[in-house]
């Protein structure tokens, strides 16, 4: 029976560190081979040996990346992309022309960028609301096709609940996709929250090293968006690169220790820093102060994520010195990876953007917490 044991049986844990099934049936390798073939021969019968025929379609590499995810999320299936984008356009190709898309106000300014883009062109109309105020919400999403949305928001990590942004989803006749991005399948999993759809960049924790760029579309059932989705990326060619999926199946294995540990960092972090007297506040849907917490304890599970943002007390030039002062947190973008990462928003938003002047977005990674902590004080010292 042991031998049997169904995948839906094995816990998340077991799914990532295995590989969903990583061992060769043809060499008993237990990591799986990396396909970097383009194109597949016929047998005498002029038929196809495997169910692979050109690889902007999908090949064994690809595919093994795309079941590992789809069981993580507790989906149906998943389709990896090029990019995290490359994916969110995908999946806006299969709107009607001029479909009409609800996006909160706040969310990763990239995302809003395609769809301002595809709105300014007029293959879609766009209406952000404010997605804590459910009202806003219900009004916009009369007519919609699609509600998009992010939890928790980067960068203010506020929570959005997703099993009320479904229900106005369902009522208005939309579907909902959500940008699990920052949480990953180990804190949230949308599907058992309602969502129909969910997107991950996988450059953030799903791949986890800072060294692949991908998305993922995951969807809970099969229907006619999906073979839409499908059928847009076979002829745009977003797929995700065999070697780039061979390297998200690796990164996979150790996703729920990453994230635990990172989660875990995350919160001694909010916590020591939330009362520090050069700090104004800390966001973190950990902490019992933010504004999310109720939310994130239904929503979030196994720790709030890895990401949270400090206020530092002053403006530009204070947060600045407090950045530059930072030695161990890489002044770099992007999240999710093993290596702690610290940006100043404002100087790489602009100044239209809204983003406060003093606020650090923080990815943290999986170093040693009290070395972490050590130079976060060395550098609040000298902000
Ligand atoms: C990075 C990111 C994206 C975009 O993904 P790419 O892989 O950079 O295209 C979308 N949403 C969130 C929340 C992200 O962090």
């Amino acid at each position: 029976m042991a031998a049997n044991m169904s995948d839906g049986k094995r816990r998340p844990e077991t799914i990532a560190a295995q590989a969903l099934d990583a061992v060769d049936k043809v060499t008993g390798a237990i990591v799986p081979p990396l396909y970097t073939a383009t194109t597949y021969a016929r047998d005498d019968d002029y038929q196809l040996v495997g169910k692979h025929l050109y690889s902007r379609y999908g090949n064994e590499t690809i595919d093994h990346a795309e079941r590992i995810i789809a069981a993580l999320e507790g989906g149906h299936a998943a389709m990896v992309y090029a990019s995290g984008l490359a994916g969110l356009a995908g999946l806006l190709e299969t709107l009607q022309p001029g479909g009409k898309v609800v996006a909160p106000n706040i969310f990763y300014w990239g995302s809003r960028d395609l769809l301002n883009h595809m709105a300014r062109t007029g293959r879609i109309t766009v209406e952000y609301v404010d997605m804590t105020d459910e009202a806003a919400v219900k009004a916009a999403a009369m007519g919609a096709e699609l509600l998009w949305m992010e939890t928790p928001v980067n960068p203010t990590w506020d929570v959005v609940d997703i099993r009320r942004m479904a229900d106005i989803a369902h009522e208005a006749g939309a579907v909902l996709a959500v940008d699990s991005t920052a949480a990953s399948p180990v804190v949230t999993r949308p599907f058992e929250h309602g969502a129909d759809i969910v997107f991950h960049s996988v450059t953030k924790y799903l791949n986890g090293h800072s060294d692949v760029l991908g998305g993922a579309l995951v969807t809970k059932e099969d229907n006619a968006r999906w073979q839409a989705a499908k059928h847009v990326r076979a002829i745009t060619g977003g797929i995700l690169a065999p070697f780039e999926s061979w390297l998200l199946i690796r990164g996979m294995r150790t996703l729920h220790v990453r994230v635990r540990q990172a989660s875990h960092n995350a919160l001694a972090i909010a916590r020591h820093l939330e009362h520090h007297p050069k700090v104004e506040r800390v966001l973190y849907p950990g902490l019992q102060s933010h504004p999310g917490h109720e939310i994130a304890r239904r929503q979030m599970g196994d720790g709030f994520g890895g990401m949270l943002s400090v206020c530092v007390k002053g403006g530009m030039a204070e947060t600045g010195r407090f950045v530059r002062a930072l030695k161990l947190f890489l002044p770099a973008t992007s999240l999710g990876g093993v290596e702690s990462l610290a940006e100043h928003r404002k100087v790489i938003e602009g100044p239209e953007s809204p983003i406060p002047d003093n606020l650090v977005r923080i990815s943290v990674g999986i170093e040693a917490e009290a070395d972490l902590i050590a130079d976060l004080e060395q550098a609040l010292e000298k902000a």
